[in-house]
């Protein structure tokens, strides 16, 4: 049994709880034999985490999207920001943030209004909290995700007041393009999602949006805000093998 913790200070727990279920569901049904596999001995708990001795429970964590300013002030509150540290950076058990759990997962979060916060880290990456603007400025756009395979098709990305990587303190490796890593020492930032503006759009970089840095794993946008169970799928595989090996594999 594998128990998979939603940390439920704030924000999308029920969503990402129900997406999981989905994603278990489909994975222990799945026609495809590899997939099956995978995946037959694991049965997973999911559990929402409010407690020390609750995280103690988990075998992986997804930090949800909210406001990562409360959650921050929650998390120390009831004593639970060193856990969490403990748990993604000592224990290196396979975390998801998404969103807000994407700033609370870097280690540096850039202040866009005045007054730091508090962040768990674990992505050597500084991200750019509030980076579209406002709530009313939200918008869905379609992801290329080639971690997804490429034959998937385009991910809904729901963006809400989301956060962007604007800069990887390690340099990057394009998944599936780059030297071979060890899973010793200091893994690398693997960005595995980015956002292509519209052309014409005033600043026509791409955003990273989604990033992985050995158990770590983090996005912009809200898969549990879709009915899209793939990137669930595809974590609960990566949380079954960094169970079966006691280690996250590096490359998807
Ligand atoms: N802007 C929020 C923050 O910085 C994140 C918004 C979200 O999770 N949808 O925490």
């Amino acid at each position: 049994m594998i128990t998979i913790g939603v940390l439920a200070l704030q924000g999308g727990v029920a969503e990402h709880l129900s997406l999981l279920q989905k994603a278990a569901t489909s994975l222990s049904s799945s026609p495809d034999t590899t997939t099956r596999a995978d995946t037959k001995a694991p049965q997973f708990e999911f559990i929402q985490v409010r407690t020390k001795d609750q995280l103690a429970q988990c075998d992986a964590l997804i930090i949800p999207g909210g406001e990562s300013t409360t959650m921050s002030i929650v998390a120390q509150r009831l004593g639970l920001l060193d856990p969490l540290r403990e748990f993604v950076k000592f224990q290196n058990k396979p975390v998801w943030g998404t969103c807000a759990g994407l700033v609370m997962l870097a280690e540096e979060a850039s202040a866009v209004k005045k007054g730091g916060q508090e962040l768990i880290g674990g992505l050597d990456v500084k991200v750019l909290r509030n980076r579209y603007g406002t709530q009313i400025q939200s918008f869905v756009a379609d992801l290329a995700l080639p971690f997804l395979g490429e034959a998937e098709g385009p991910f809904r990305g729901v963006f809400i007041r989301a956060p962007v990587v604007e800069d990887i303190i390690q340099p990057a490796r394009q998944i599936g393009g780059g030297d071979a890593e060890t899973t010793t020492g200091t893994a690398p930032v693997e960005v595995l999602g980015v956002y292509r503006k519209p052309s014409g759009a005033e600043q026509e970089d791409d955003d990273i949006v989604a990033v992985r840095q050995r158990n770590v794993f983090g996005t912009s946008f809200h898969p549990e805000l879709t009915e899209d169970i793939r990137i669930h799928a595809w974590w609960l595989k990566q949380v079954v093998d960094a169970a079966r090996h006691g280690d996250l594999i590096v490359n998807a």
